[in-house]
């Protein structure tokens, strides 16, 4: 795909398929999200915020769990499962990892539902009601699709929550220890209560040499306590479309 046919697409899938959703809460909010997941972030990621008294939202793409990757050991089923219980939110991030650019929509659509339905199936009481694009890979298409389907879909462009937003393509900021430090992320929490808006985090493996694509332990509790000191409520993708009134 040439580069302009990227940036074509990267404004078709913003303006087009668009569940539009008013986020104005009555205190700022602030989602960390896992993608994948890395045994690291079912782990230590978990563990960090339930010390804190938070619960987090973990997009499980099944056919990874229990392989090794570039983000170290993925999590297991059974890593899943203390999740579950331990009252995390499980969301769906896709079975085989697909990218949307590469995959056609029903196809897609297939793979997401698979997903879904097995760890629903695993964990009975478990309702997987949220999305993440693997890799964002997003278009139309499959926006569409997906909507009957999920609650919101979450996609990897950065922004902040506030105002008039797409719940199909939810942004994001990282958590990221390759371009983020507990400064940046201080300020941008800080900033997120200032204006009440709804800041979702998302990154990958959590560790003391993380991947590029993770983030240390020491950055992520710098980030918790930077929602405790700022007054920043910290709730799961699922429990802030509650707060938000989300059908
Ligand atoms: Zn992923």
């Amino acid at each position: 795909m040439t580069m302009l046919n990227r940036v074509v697409h990267r404004g078709l899938n913003t303006q087009l398929a668009r569940r539009d959703l008013i986020v104005r809460p009555d205190r700022a909010m602030v989602t960390f999200s896992f993608d994948d997941i890395p045994q690291t972030a079912a782990t230590i990621g978990a563990a960090l915020l339930q010390d804190a008294g938070f619960r987090g939202t973990f997009y499980v793409a099944m056919g990874l769990l229990g392989t090794e990757t570039a983000l170290g050991a993925c999590a297991t089923l059974e890593d899943v499962r203390r999740l579950h219980l331990a009252g995390h939110e499980i969301g769906c991030h896709t079975h085989d990892h697909v990218h949307a650019e590469e995959t056609p929509p029903q196809v897609y659509e297939r793979d997401a539902r698979r997903n879904s339905a097995a760890l629903e199936s695993a964990f009975p009481g478990l309702q997987v009601r949220n999305f993440s694009y693997a890799s964002g890979s997003v278009r139309v298409a499959h926006k569409r699709r997906l909507q009957a389907r999920y609650r919101s879909m979450r996609g990897v462009q950065m922004g902040m929550l506030r105002g008039v937003v797409d719940r199909n393509q939810l942004p994001v900021h990282k958590l990221y220890a390759a371009t983020a430090d507990t400064e940046s992320i201080d300020r941008l929490i800080a900033h997120n209560c200032e204006t009440w808006g709804w800041l979702v985090l998302y990154t990958h493996d959590i560790s003391d040499t993380p991947s590029p694509y993770g983030c240390t332990p020491a950055l992520l509790r710098a980030a918790i306590g930077s929602c405790v000191r700022h007054g920043a409520d910290v709730l799961t993708i699922d429990a802030a479309l509650d707060r938000l009134s989300v059908v």
